[in-house]
């Protein structure tokens, strides 16, 4: 049965149908030791109450050899009508080719939010002292900024009519040579991702929402995002969220039972902050491309790549698409080795977006006990002593016999 959203709401039914993408390179290692992962979470949780209905939907190179289309609009119709679903990581040509497809996804189905969790699971191995200290999600805007795809090649002709308008126009003189990108960044863009950010901090209690830009430079565009947020606080949250500035000035430095604290910070700045107070972050605002370095940044802190859990939503319509946070890694694809924790914790939080929360807890302890037992893939053995490393699959069977019901 499909999940549906009837006025405004999410319904889900105990046997929903979940469409899937498989994945390029490495996605034929992950997804399917993810779905067995899941098939099991949801089972040990609701014990044949509840059973999700996966459906293979079709992107990037098997969609190409199957249809002669990177991203058939199918795909994209599925999962619109089918509200959630979870994808392997797609190839990306690098210069050429083909748009990425998970910016085109992210775009056609408006998913503003690309959601990334990241908290330390004890046993990984890290840089850091206190990698338990990092306990953050990043909302980071997905659909605006330089990644919006404006862009045209310095020999183009677009980028030689820009170059003109600029300097007829504008009196801005650029290089004969200049390739040009474009960096919109809207007061909608930046409201609507300001409320999701505001409402999750909400839902979950956390203590603080920071929002992270580089206003300073670029003031009216990482300025604007920064400012239309305070705004937004201002007018529609103000019995709930209390500046950082108003800490400081009206109740000495104590936050105030039940406020959540509004802070924000200069994006170079807070990728020291991250690193050297960890602990005074909670949920993290920012715009597209701060949000990309600042996302990955934060997993290499608790483990790296193969450990972090992501997706993109559009929290007004619903629709959801969780994924594997790293890429297709080619010159690993088939051969059994890679870490499938990135999929299955991002399978975990889809579970908590659907409502079903034991099958998150499920999971995520599984793993936390599995890597405690030191019996992980490459990635993590190559940094622990007397590690056993696994497969693929023989770490996806082992998390499964970890399962436990609290
Ligand atoms: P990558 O994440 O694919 O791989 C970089 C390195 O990280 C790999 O060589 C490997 O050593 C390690 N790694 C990645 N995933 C791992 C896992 N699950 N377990 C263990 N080690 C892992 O990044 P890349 O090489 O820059 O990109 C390869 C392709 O993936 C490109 O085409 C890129 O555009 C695409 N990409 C897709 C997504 C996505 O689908 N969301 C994200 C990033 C990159």
């Amino acid at each position: 049965m499909k999940i549906t959203v009837e006025n405004g709401i999410m319904k889900v039914p105990d046997n929903p149908t979940i469409p899937y993408i498989l994945g390029d390179g490495i996605g034929v290692d992950i997804t399917p030791v993810a779905l067995k992962v899941f098939d099991a979470a949801v089972e040990k949780a609701y014990g044949g109450k509840r059973k999700v209905e996966w459906m293979k939907i079709l992107a990037g190179k098997e969609a190409i050899e199957k249809t002669g289309e990177p991203l058939p609009k199918e795909t994209i119709d599925t999962i619109r009508e089918y509200v959630v679903a979870i994808k392997g990581p797609l190839t990306t040509p690098v210069g050429g080719g083909y748009r990425s497809l998970n910016v085109t996804m992210r775009q056609a189905l408006d998913l503003f939010v690309c959601f990334r969790p990241v908290s330390y699971l004890k046993g990984v191995p890290s840089p850091m002292k206190h990698p338990e200290l990092l306990d953050v999600v990043v909302f980071r805007e997905n659909t605006e900024d330089v990644y919006a795809g404006i862009e045209w090649p310095y020999d183009s002709a677009e980028a030689a009519e820009l170059r003109n308008f600029l300097k007829n126009k504008l009196n801005v003189n650029l290089r004969e040579d200049s390739g040009i990108g474009i960096k919109p960044i809207s007061i909608f863009g930046s409201r609507r991702i300001g409320k999701a950010a505001i409402d999750y901090a909400i839902k979950y209690g956390r203590k603080s929402v920071t929002v992270v830009h580089k206003g300073n430079i670029m003031k009216y565009t990482e300025g604007l995002f920064k400012n239309v947020i305070y705004q937004l606080a201002e007018e529609e949250y103000r019995d709930k969220v209390i500046t950082e500035e108003e800490v400081k000035e009206k109740y000495n430095g104590k936050v105030p039972e039940g406020k959540i604290v509004l802070k924000n910070r200069i994006t170079d700045a807070m990728f020291q902050q991250l690193l050297l107070r960890p602990s005074e972050y909670d949920v993290i605002v920012t715009p597209n491309l701060n949000g990309d370095y600042l996302s990955d940044a934060c997993a290499a802190q608790v483990g790296g790549l193969g450990m972090a859990p992501g997706g993109n939503i559009n929290f007004n319509t619903h629709i959801a698409l969780f994924e594997a946070t790293h890429g297709s890694a080619p010159k690993h694809a088939g051969k059994n080795e890679v870490n499938p924790s990135s999929i299955i914790l991002s399978g975990a939080e889809m579970f908590e977006y659907i409502g079903w929360s034991k099958v998150k807890k499920i999971i995520t302890e599984a793993i936390e006990k599995t890597i405690q037992e030191k019996y992980v893939t490459y990635d993590l053995a190559r940094q622990m002593d007397g590690a056993t490393k696994v497969s693929t699959s023989a770490f996806g069977d082992r998390v499964i016999k970890n399962m436990e019901i609290k």
